[in-house]
């Protein structure tokens, strides 16, 4: 396939934030959407390192409101797009160690019950019934929603890019965005490995290479990219069918189930932001030394995969959503900062409606646009995972 010279829309990045962008803006009536992607295959960087946990548990109003709009999505996703995407509504459960964690939790439940969000508040006696193969020193209490669980992260990639095909978009593999062209505060176009488009429409969704892409606009989009770590086990039959997503809130340690064995992560808090994605086997050391305390049954099992990605986080932990007042006819879907594959199917939405409509109508976005870090209106979060 031959790089057009013009589209109304070119997205670059073809993670689940470009798919899901380039699909909702074809569903919408956008005819004419160019999505470039520089690796061999979509959804091969942060998206196809991520663990799939999909929640609705979160610390701010903005994030939950994005939740009760997206999982649904999820939910509904084979129906709508024909592809299957291994949804499994195991819950999730928080487990609290310290005093100050409980009572800021206490305070997320009431707001979850506010938003008409189900998460129930666990005593330990209620927790050990829950998962008896979790080891509860020092655990004060608990949250758990059973709403929430695991996706697939490919197959919604796959789902939403052969959905935007059928609609009409054209994507491309192997083309790396080199710069954008600005004439007068507008997007003109983008240069690329194998020639130059037109377009007055720009999306960003480039995950943890946001910033490199802003800069190519001029333009400081303050999303860093961090190291994360994922080991999973082989086969734990121990393991019961109905085992939730576990968190260790303090320590930043996970669990679920993946195959017939755990995945588990951790994350570093001494890593530095950079492109390094080899696996630190030091961390990972330290990590399920961690994850064996918690759970002592994964003495038993084999290590079958590992890997590192990277979380895109932005300086609130929050996602940089929507239109960029600077220049005009940019779009940001960016800084999600670990949690963005739950979110991809809205914010998709959200942004296809900016750019189309003018502005976002399912949610009020302007609190997650761009200009919020020079106006000094970061939003505040306490449970970053
Ligand atoms: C270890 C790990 C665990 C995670 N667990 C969860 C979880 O449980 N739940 C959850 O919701 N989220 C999770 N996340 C976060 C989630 O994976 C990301 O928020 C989400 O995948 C971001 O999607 P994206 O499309 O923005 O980024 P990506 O998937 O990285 O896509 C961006 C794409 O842009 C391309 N690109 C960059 N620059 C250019 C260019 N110049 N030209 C062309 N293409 C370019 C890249 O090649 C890449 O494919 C996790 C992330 C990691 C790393």
């Amino acid at each position: 396939m031959e790089l057009s010279q013009t589209a109304d829309v070119v997205v670059i990045g073809g993670g689940v934030m470009g798919a899901s962008t380039a699909y909702h803006l074809a569903k919408k009536g956008c005819d004419d959407v160019l999505l470039l992607e520089r690796e061999r295959f979509f959804g091969t960087q942060a998206t196809g390192k991520c663990a799939g946990g999909i929640r609705h548990q979160f610390g701010t109003e903005i994030n939950v409101q994005l939740s009760k709009l997206s999982l649904p999505m999820l939910d509904r996703f084979e129906e709508e797009l024909g592809q299957p995407i291994d949804l499994n509504l195991c819950g999730y459960m928080f487990l609290l160690t310290e005093p100050e964690d409980v009572e800021v939790f206490r305070q997320n439940v009431e707001m979850h019950h506010r938003l008409g969000v189900q998460t129930e508040w666990l005593d330990p006696s209620e927790i050990a019934d829950l998962v008896p193969l979790i080891d509860l020193h020092g655990v004060l209490a608990g949250t758990f929603n059973r709403d929430d669980g695991l996706a697939d992260p490919n197959s919604v990639v796959q789902g939403y890019i052969s959905g935007a095909g059928r609609f009409g978009v054209s994507l491309m593999t192997d083309v790396e965005v080199t710069d954008v062209l600005v004439v007068d505060g507008r997007v003109k176009g983008v240069v690329t490995d194998q020639g130059t488009v037109s377009t007055p429409v720009v999306v960003n969704a480039a995950g943890p290479w946001a910033g490199v892409v802003g800069e190519m606009a001029g333009l400081e989009i303050p999303v860093v990219p961090l190291r994360r770590q994922i080991v999973v086990t082989g086969p734990i039959p121990e393991v019961p069918d109905d085992f939730p997503f576990v968190i260790d809130f303090a320590q930043s340690l996970y669990f679920h189930p993946e195959g017939e064995g755990l995945l588990t992560g951790m994350s570093n808090p001494n890593e530095t932001p950079g492109f390094n994605q080899s696996v630190d086997k030091e961390w990972e050391l330290v990590h399920l030394e961690a994850a064996l305390e918690r759970l002592p049954i994964l003495e038993r099992a084999g290590l079958a995969n590992r890997w590192a990605g990277l979380y895109e986080v932005s300086p609130d932990a929050h996602p940089i959503l929507g239109r960029v007042s600077q220049l005009e006819g940019f779009y940001c879907i960016n800084g999600f900062s670990g949690h963005g594959f739950m979110h991809a199917p809205i914010c998709g939405l959200l942004l296809a409606e900016e750019i189309l409509d003018r502005e976002a109508h399912t949610l009020d976005i302007s609190s997650l646009y761009l200009d919020r870090f020079q106006k000094g209106e970061e939003i505040v979060e306490y449970n970053v995972v």
